[in-house]
């Protein structure tokens, strides 16, 4: 999908934009909170494995002392056993679960995880009080911690399920009648785990859509053209090359387009260096505007030239040549010095490579080039098409471009 939006006044960053709106509620806007959920999820995966491991742990080691410390009436070993047992199989479902390559399961898993060992916990730490063994309640604020910090939750579903653990707790405590002042100050207690960890927990979150939108910006700068927003050439040729490869394999038509703005360095001369730049960015927006199917592409080729790479037959892509050069001249942007109606017009060159052809790549670009150089030798504004099956061209011919580098 295109992270990129193509305005009349040029290109805008997705990423960028939301960015620089900020994201304090914790929430992208459009596809982009889908496609945050969806790599959150995915990194989440391998480093909150580590987690329930090591949760897992503790609680075994916790069974085997509970165990070894055998029954006594003041101990409530019944309850512990139910409790570390259904801890047990609510962590080892969830670590069975993260080998099942779902991440959308996964995290569902570890909330019901995070509930089940909430509650689990609850009974132990309530009878364990009820038995003069208070200090168990530390376990209830590990957890909750835990829940906030370790999962990798999102804030929202981490604060539901803190919260239902916490609530369950003090009811529970309120239902089995622990005394007044043990109930406020475990409240009290609670409710400052629940600032640390959310706290935390949205810190942890807001970092990770930060780093989330930089890093997506950072590869996008990588192969966008700054100015125009399209791919820049090196995007092209490492595209073009893996299209060509699948076009050979499948059998299929390749269509090879390059646009070059007529009398460009004329209309730098006549409106200066800006309004150079305010026109190529919106001749790129009309370019971008011509690519539609998945497997089609644009670039900015150089200085003011533009590749487009259409995939499939040849026949189906009808007018899109035909249909840009027009566009840009209904852009109307006045040139004095241009080519017919004294607006700013584009050549067009196309070379479509049918699947049988002996051409190489280069061969094929080669070919939209020369079809470039004759649509500027007719007389500009113009589309040509060359086809492998009906062209031949002299390579000793070849007129090569001045390409500023883009
Ligand atoms: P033709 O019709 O034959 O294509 O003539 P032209 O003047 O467009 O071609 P030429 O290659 O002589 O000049 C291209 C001009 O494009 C020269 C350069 O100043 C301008 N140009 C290239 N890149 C940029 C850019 O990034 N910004 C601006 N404003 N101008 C650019
Ligand atoms: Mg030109
Ligand atoms: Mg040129």
């Amino acid at each position: 999908m295109e992270r990129y939006e193509h305005s009349r006044t040029g290109v805008i960053s997705l990423y960028e934009e939301q960015l620089k709106r900020g994201f304090g509620s914790l929430r992208f806007d459009s596809f982009l909170e889908d496609e945050f959920r969806a790599s959150y999820r995915l990194t989440n995966f391998v480093k909150s494995r580590l987690v329930i491991a090591f949760a897992l742990l503790i609680v075994v080691v916790m069974s085997v002392g509970h165990i070894a410390s055998g029954s006594t009436s003041e101990h409530p070993v019944t309850a512990g056993i139910y409790g570390l047992g259904a801890m047990l199989l609510a962590l080892v479902l969830t670590l069975a679960v993260s080998y099942a390559r779902s991440p959308r399961l996964y995290t569902a898993c570890l909330g019901l995880c995070a509930l089940a060992i909430g509650i689990a916990g609850t009974t132990v730490d309530v009878q364990a009080s009820l038995v003069g063994q208070g200090y168990y309640f530390a376990g209830q604020i590990g957890w909750v911690l835990m829940i906030w910090m370790m999962f990798g939750l999102l804030f929202v579903p981490a604060a539901i399920l803190t919260a239902a653990v916490s609530i369950i707790y003090v009811v529970a405590a309120v239902y089995a009648g622990l005394a007044p002042e043990e109930i406020y100050f475990e409240s009290f207690m609670l409710l400052n785990a629940n600032f640390l960890g959310g706290y935390s927990c949205y810190k942890i979150e807001h970092g990770a859509r930060q780093t989330y939108l930089e890093s997506n910006i950072l590869a996008q700068r990588a192969e966008r053209d700054g100015l125009t927003g399209l791919y820049n050439r090196r995007a092209f040729d490492e595209y073009v090359e893996r299209i060509w490869r699948q076009s050979r394999r499948e059998g299929s038509q390749l269509t090879v387009m390059l646009v070059d703005i007529d009398r460009f360095k004329a209309f730098n001369d006549l409106y200066g260096h800006q309004a150079g730049d305010d026109a190529l960015r919106r001749v790129a927006c009309v370019i971008a505007d011509s690519v539609q199917r998945p497997l089609d592409f644009a670039a900015r080729f150089g200085g003011e030239e533009f590749a487009l790479v259409l995939y499939g037959p040849a026949d189906k892509l009808g007018r899109i040549p035909e249909r840009l050069r027009e566009s840009v001249q209904k852009l109307n942007i006045d040139h004095e010095r241009g080519v017919d109606a004294k607006v700013l017009t584009v050549s067009v060159g196309v070379a479509i490579a049918d699947p049988d052809t002996n051409r190489s790549l280069a061969g094929v670009i080669q070919m939209a080039d020369e079809a470039l150089y004759q649509a500027k030798e007719n007389g500009r504004n113009r589309v040509v098409v060359n086809k492998t099956s009906t062209t031949s061209i002299e390579t000793g011919k070849f007129r090569a471009h001045a390409r500023a580098a883009g």
